[in-house]
């Protein structure tokens, strides 16, 4: 008997009474779900598909939302801030019990859930799925408050339309710094696929101006791509910096808009998206979940936390190299953790692990470029199988097919996750 299975009937009728006794129907599980995006989302609605018996509460302080995917169109008018926007009902819908709390406390050990709001829930699992939060020790005078002035827009929040209106408001030959984090951080093509959007709405507008890309590494996913479409499309336009040329940001003076860099350059930019580098949100780290890096280890077959039993940490949180922390990953992960407790809740052995994911990243709105992967768990790791991205040769009809794609997957997802 598996130990889920084992642990409900113990919880249910008592360890004390006779074997043949205690092989009675399950119990509905009681899984607790910590936060409602793209993974938390994900993973109560397949559970609710694959075991309706069990009961899925999800707790998520937010009613609305922007998502991450298309975060970079609203900021800079490819499509409006509303049209990201996404909220629970579709869950509550399929009967997920959502409640609009904020998890303040998690007993890694009892499993038991303390809300902002004075709930106490014990769970039979605990699904974990916060995402990520910012750090705000790594460049110095980068705070909340100055990443207000000088705005991420990574968290799906007041950011988002903050920049967008940031964007529409500025001059001609305006130039732009943009700071991209070292790995591993939320969507690694993102800041890249944000220097491309801003550089086609200023060439949109008729405006002249610069876009600069200070990079905490050496590297980027898809660089050869980006910078072929960089040329082709806003040739002189984009310029990136590597660390090794000194572009790390170190400190910021957000009243004066000012950058230093690792080489001790100053930077003056008429405004400044600066994406901190990220870990795990608080509630991992405050529930025992994270290692020394941040981010929460977990078993590669079914995403149960190492560090504590009975908890599953999905999406950006879990150190999943080398998936990387997307919105498909997130969604592929909370699957496979649905399909885990399913088959654990009704004795049946454990799905073989595929986890997929596929990165769209607009240069334009008529020309993308993608990189694919699937993974699976090789002696205990998780591997990739195979993988690839769009080539260095595709035509112009090619890349304006992928944006096709991009706006296909892009509702595909939200379908899936949210409903
Ligand atoms: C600019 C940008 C572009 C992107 N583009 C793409 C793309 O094209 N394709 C792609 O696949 N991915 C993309 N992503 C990445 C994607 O948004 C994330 O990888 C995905 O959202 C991760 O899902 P998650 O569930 O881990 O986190 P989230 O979706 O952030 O969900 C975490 C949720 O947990 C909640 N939470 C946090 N703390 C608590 C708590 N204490 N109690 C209860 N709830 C809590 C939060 O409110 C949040 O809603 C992009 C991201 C950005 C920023």
């Amino acid at each position: 008997m598996n130990r889920l299975r084992r642990e409900l009937l113990t919880a249910a009728l008592g360890a004390a009474l006779p074997w043949p006794l205690r092989a009675q129907p399950v119990p509905a599980a009681r899984v607790v779900i910590i936060g409602g995006g793209f993974g938390g989302a994900s993973c109560a609605r397949a559970l609710r598909r694959a075991a309706p018996q069990v009961q899925v509460r999800l707790i998520e302080p937010r009613a609305h939302f922007y998502t991450g995917p298309w975060t970079n169109a609203a900021i800079t008018g490819a499509c409006a801030t509303g049209d990201i926007v996404q909220s629970p009902a579709g869950l509550c819908d399929i009967g997920v019990d959502w409640v609009q709390d904020r998890v303040t406390g998690i007993d890694p050990v009892a499993r038991r859930v303390r809300t902002a709001g004075g709930m106490r829930l014990q769970a039979d699992r605990l699904v974990v799925s916060p995402g990520v939060e910012m750090r705000w020790d790594l460049i110095e005078g980068l705070d909340a408050a100055a990443s207000a002035t000088m705005p991420h827009a990574w968290l799906g929040d007041a950011q988002v339309p903050s920049l967008s209106a940031r964007m529409a408001a500025l001059r001609d030959g305006a130039t732009i710094a943009i700071s991209a984090p070292a790995n591993p951080y939320r969507c690694p093509p993102g800041p890249y696929e944000r220097a491309s959007l801003m550089a086609w709405q200023q060439s949109a507008r008729g405006h002249r101006g610069k876009i600069l890309v200070f990079d905490a590494k050496d590297d980027f996913t898809k660089r050869a791509l980006f910078q072929l479409g960089w040329d082709t499309l806003y040739p002189g336009r984009i310029e990136w910096v590597p660390r090794a040329a000194g572009g790390e940001v170190v400190a910021v003076d957000g009243g004066r808009g000012e950058l230093r860099l690792h080489n001790g350059e100053r930077v003056r930019a008429d405004l400044a998206s600066l994406i901190p580098a990220q870990r795990a949100a608080a509630i991992a780290r405050a529930a025992d979940l994270t290692d020394a890096g941040g981010w929460c280890p977990v078993r590669a077959a079914d995403f149960c936390s190492l560090r504590h039993a009975g908890i599953h940490v999905i999406g950006d949180a879990a150190a999943a190299q080398p998936m990387p922390k997307s919105a498909f990953s997130a969604n592929s992960q909370g699957k496979l953790v649905a399909l885990a407790i399913a088959a654990e809740v009704e004795g049946r052995p454990p799905p073989e692990p595929h986890l997929l994911n596929t990165c769209y990243s607009l240069l334009a709105p008529d020309y993308a470029i993608s990189v694919g992967g699937l993974y699976g768990v090789v002696a205990d790791l998780l591997v990739t199988l195979s993988d690839g991205s769009s080539p260095l040769s595709a035509t112009r009809a090619t890349r304006a097919l992928e944006a096709r794609y991009a706006q296909d997957w892009y509702v595909q997802i939200n379908r899936d996750t949210f409903g």
